[in-house]
């Protein structure tokens, strides 16, 4: 049987390298990030080809891949490649771009991770982990997982009962408004 027809996007390189401030162009292929990647024995397309498909505009297999919502923006690729290239933000662009698109993730236990995270950060200013946790629990269903390590974080005070908001709540949603419309 024939394969699925990959159309090429001519607009996925400026608009990722717009959104993730990266410098995708300079990217010549060396495979220092690949090489101290701590997550590729997870991924289905490895960090120097996530950068190469933006490149050749090859949307339709970064935002469905494994590897955007398995990467832990640990950063690591970014202090090796001798471009300054940080793999990490152009995975959280293509995340985004994936959720806008609403194209079906992956990994969705991921995806609803990293929404409950976004959600938290947007209402506090910051995350509010137990009430992230409970967002995420209420979304997989999976409420009597890690419940034992919660009551464990909670007895140690690692898990706060309520949000603590920061104080210049406007001024952060201005920025938020500014990033989304960038
Ligand atoms: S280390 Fe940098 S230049 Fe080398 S392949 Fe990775 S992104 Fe490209
Ligand atoms: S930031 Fe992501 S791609 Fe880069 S080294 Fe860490 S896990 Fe790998």
């Amino acid at each position: 049987m024939a394969g699925k027809q990959v159309i090429p996007s001519s607009k996925l390189i400026s608009s990722v390298a717009k959104k993730s401030s990266q410098p995708i162009n300079r990217c010549y292929q060396c495979h220092k990030c690949t090489g101290g990647c701590p997550v590729t024995f997870a991924m289905d397309i490895m960090p120097h080809q996530v950068v190469r498909y933006v490149q050749l505009g090859l949307e339709e297999k970064l935002l469905e891949s494994k590897t955007i919502w398995q990467c832990t923006a640990c950063h690591t690729c970014g202090s090796r490649c001798p471009n300054g290239i940080d793999i990490a933000a152009i995975n959280d662009a293509l995340k985004q771009q994936a959720i806008t698109n609403n194209v079906k993730p992956a990994l969705p236990e991921v995806r609803t991770f990293h929404e409950a995270f976004l959600a938290s950060v947007k209402n506090n200013g910051r995350v509010h982990e137990l009430g992230m946790m409970l967002a995420f629990k209420r979304k997989t269903g999976t409420y009597l997982q890690d419940v034992s390590l919660g009551l464990k974080m909670f007895r140690r005070n690692k898990l706060r009962l309520l949000p603590k908001k920061i104080k210049n709540r406007k001024r952060f949603h201005t920025l938020l408004q500014g990033e989304k419309e960038g």
